[in-house]
């Protein structure tokens, strides 16, 4: 009996080993994964947005890209169709509390509602308060502040209906310590963190999860853009990049797969989070 026994936990433990994927899909899932799912991503026609926008729909999501930049936003429409993921494009500025709202009402009208927001459209600025002129953080505070609040103020009343929802916001490592020379975009990124925290708590009952991400650099042409404005762009990347603990900056790609496992069931369990990823930036000096 006893050796009859061990026989049986040895074929188990045989069967487990070569083919341990028939074990492994009992107790784990393929993972990530968004089918029938529909998610709207604000400043996807570029950089982190666009990078979003196809890793949700590679996933399985219907996924509106939202922008005010019209030709590059249907670029990446066409390109997530060529790659034979579903997408559609949307004209939008997210400073308008109005366009905001009627998008949501456009959405709502199909079947479907919306399963994942994410606010990622974003602007910067270089200066310290001295360098930095009212107007330029208002600036600043419409898109990345009010923006945020325009399309959640506009989407979140039909999570709250379905019971169920996804809010990803894009804050920044300078939404969790200061950076030199970056007065408004601190500013900015700080409260978007606490507007996440606020609304997890807020929401957590009515079963809509928010959370951001906070990265360090990106590579993309925000960046790009930034840099020029230095006196030595060259000299300036090299810096950007040294900041980082890892010595590089991030890709798109590795901002993206952090924004897919929000939205996704397996982050079921997390809320009001800021998800740091710097490549060590704010770990210490
Ligand atoms: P990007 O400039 O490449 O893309 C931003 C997109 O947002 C553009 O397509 C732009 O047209 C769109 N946009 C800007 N204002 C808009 C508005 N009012 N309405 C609708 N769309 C608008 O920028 P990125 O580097 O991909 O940054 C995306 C987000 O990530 C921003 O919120 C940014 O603050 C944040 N972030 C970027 C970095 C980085 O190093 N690149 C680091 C931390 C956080």
């Amino acid at each position: 009996m006893e050796s009859a026994g061990r026989r049986e936990a040895e074929n188990i433990m045989h069967a487990r080993m070569w083919r341990p994927w028939r074990f492994c899909a009992k107790i784990c899932p393929i993972m990530f994964k968004l089918a029938n799912k529909t998610a709207l991503v604000t400043g996807a026609a570029s950089g982190i947005g666009a990078s979003i926008a196809f890793t949700l729909a590679r996933a399985g999501a219907h996924v509106y890209l939202a922008d005010r930049d019209v030709p590059a936003g249907t670029a990446q429409v066409d390109a997530i169709g060529a790659a034979g993921y579903s997408a559609e494009f949307i004209a939008l500025d997210v400073t308008a509390e109005d366009g905001c709202a009627s998008v949501a009402g456009a959405i709502v009208q199909r079947p479907g509602q919306l399963d994942v927001l994410v606010n990622n459209a974003g602007i910067g600025h270089v200066g310290t308060l001295l360098q930095t002129s009212g107007e330029d953080l208002d600036r600043l505070y419409a898109v990345n502040v009010r923006g945020v609040f325009n399309a959640c103020s506009a989407f979140l009343p039909g999570m709250v209906a379905a019971g169920s929802g996804a809010v990803v916001n894009m804050a920044s490592i300078g939404g969790v310590i200061g950076i030199r020379d970056r007065l408004a975009y601190c500013t900015t990124k700080f409260a978007v963190v606490g507007l996440t925290k606020a609304m997890a708590l807020d929401h957590a009952a009515q079963g809509v999860r928010v959370n951001c991400i906070c990265p360090g650099r990106v590579e993309t042409p925000f960046v790009q853009a930034r840099l020029r404005e230095y006196p030595d762009p060259a000299q300036a990347y090299r810096e950007m990049s040294a900041t980082q603990a890892l010595g590089r900056m991030a890709q798109p790609e590795e901002i993206a797969a952090a924004a897919l496992y929000l939205a996704s069931d397996e982050a079921a369990f997390i809320t009001g989070s800021a998800l740091i990823i710097d490549g060590g930036w704010s770990a210490g000096k």
